[in-house]
């Protein structure tokens, strides 16, 4: 529980804002209790001042006689006294802190507005206010307003109590408001984590609300492409892995069947020899898959490494095209090139014949006695595009997606008949794309193929890695 990420979260927006909150109250509850005392003081002095007023006009006995039984029925306190501050009326009995009071402000000299001589409400029992009463420009004597502490006290603590009160429904308010929130935020997150559990479990396809459009989104749309992608990757696993053992199992009954023949004592020498002719080409082909596809096992697992290095892309072609010129004699193509002399590729030069010897295989192999093989290199700014054309029986448009894909044949039967193992096109695409380059294909049937390798141009030197 006090791991779990909503509490963190929880715990973490309660702390901030309680301190957030406990600040602002105490800013609001200071500055309101400030008021309210001030109003308190603001009024008993212009009460005071009232009754100064009253007897500025008629100072005489029963002016102040009134004025004390005025302010005996009410929560104040009047002491009016003369010039030399003896106490002519009072509404109260003084008490001893009241003397205090005017003892203390006896020779001070007040303005005629009048002031607060004593404001310390928190220790005093009394807070009071002086008023100066003059005639003529004389004066006559102080009128003393007293108001009991305890109203004011009361006011406080009043306030205080509904700070509380309004305090504790705001925490309450507040959790109420974070449990929410967190969920909305930690929920997704949970249904994230089992899903990714689910994954890990073995099952594939999860599904997941990717309509939020923030990172959750995201992230929960990733997830969800990921359980795809890893649904396909098994798909095409299983695919592959039936394709392979189809692909042995082919050449492996022949082996076994012909080696059965041979072991009969019926058969003669000639044919000893032809079926030991057919298991030789069957093994031959059987290593030839093996070795293509362990190269390719290699690249998947980016242990393929590729040394590039400035080649003159011209003399790699044409060694490429003197090794292959006997094949293509046996069949009397005509094959030429077309490269400008001093055209320099960042390549790996082993891997990049390999590449040109397996289109130009295939393009030896799809052609028909006397046709033409062109292979040209043109160069743009930034890229370089070598184009491998024949007028061989071009690829079906249905097929012409698949080309690259591992042990992809347009003809099965008669692509093992000619030794092809499906995997060719593959290797090609796989060593070009680790160069950073494309392979395209353009086929039309019966009017031949054309593949196009783009490279870029100006890489830096160094070696690369396939990724
Ligand atoms: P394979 O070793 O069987 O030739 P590839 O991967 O090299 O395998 O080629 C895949 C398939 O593409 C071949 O089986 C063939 O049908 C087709 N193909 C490749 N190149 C050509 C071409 N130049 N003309 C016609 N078909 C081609």
């Amino acid at each position: 529980m006090f791991n779990k990420l909503s509490f963190k979260i929880g715990l973490l927006f309660f702390v901030f804002i309680l301190v957030f909150e406990s600040f602002l109250f105490l800013a609001l509850y200071t500055n309101l209790a400030n008021e309210r005392i001030d109003e308190v003081m603001e009024s008993t002095l212009a009460r005071g001042n009232t009754h100064r007023d009253v007897l500025e006009d008629n100072f005489n006995r029963s002016t102040l006689e009134h004025v004390g039984i005025m302010e005996s029925v009410s929560a104040f306190v009047v002491i009016v006294t003369d010039e030399n501050g003896n106490v002519i009326v009072s509404s109260d009995p003084i008490k001893q802190e009241m003397m205090n009071v005017m003892k203390r402000t006896r020779n001070n000299s007040i303005p005629t507005e009048g002031k607060i001589v004593e404001d310390r409400w928190k220790q005093k029992q009394y807070i009071a206010t002086e008023s100066p009463i003059t005639i003529n420009g004389e004066l006559q004597g102080n009128v003393f307003m007293f108001a009991n502490t305890n109203t004011v006290k009361k006011i406080v603590d009043q306030l205080g109590l509904q700070f509380v009160f309004i305090g504790l429904i705001t925490i309450v308010l507040t959790i109420i408001a974070i449990f929410f929130l967190t969920r909305f935020i930690t929920l997704p997150i949970i249904k994230m984590k089992e899903a990714t559990e689910q994954l890990s479990k073995g099952r594939n396809k999860v599904e997941l609300h990717t309509e939020r459009k923030d990172e959750l989104g995201e992230l929960a749309e990733s997830i969800t492409k990921l359980s795809n992608d890893l649904e396909q990757l098994k798909t095409a696993r299983n695919e592959f892995l039936a394709s392979i053992s189809h692909e042995l199992r082919t050449p492996l009954t022949y082996i076994k069947g012909y080696a059965d023949i041979i072991n009969r004592k019926s058969t003669s020498k000639a044919e000893i020899k032809e079926y030991t002719a057919i298991i030789r080409d069957e093994t031959d082909q059987l290593s030839e898959l093996v070795k293509n596809l362990f190269e390719l096992a290699k690249m998947d697992q980016n242990k393929f490494s590729i040394i590039r290095e400035d080649v003159n892309l011209c003399d790699l072609i044409k060694s490429v095209a003197d090794r292959i010129q006997p094949v293509f004699a046996e069949k009397n193509i005509m094959f030429s090139v077309h490269c400008q002399e001093d055209i320099i590729a960042f390549v790996d030069p082993e891997r990049f014949q390999q590449v040109l010897i397996n289109i130009l295989d295939n393009a030896k192999k799809h052609s028909s006695i006397g046709d033409r093989i062109l292979l040209e290199v043109r160069e743009t700014t930034h890229e370089l595009h070598i184009f491998i054309s024949d007028e061989g029986e071009g690829i079906p448009k249905a097929d012409l997606p698949y080309i690259f894909d591992r042990l992809f044949r347009v003809e099965k039967s008669r692509s093992r008949q000619s030794g092809g193992t499906g995997l060719g096109l593959a290797i090609a695409k796989e060593i070009v794309e680790s160069h950073g380059g494309r392979i395209e294909v353009q086929s039309k049937r019966g009017k031949g193929t054309t593949f196009i390798i783009t490279l870029r141009r100006g890489e830096p030197n160094e070696e690369g890695t396939v990724s």
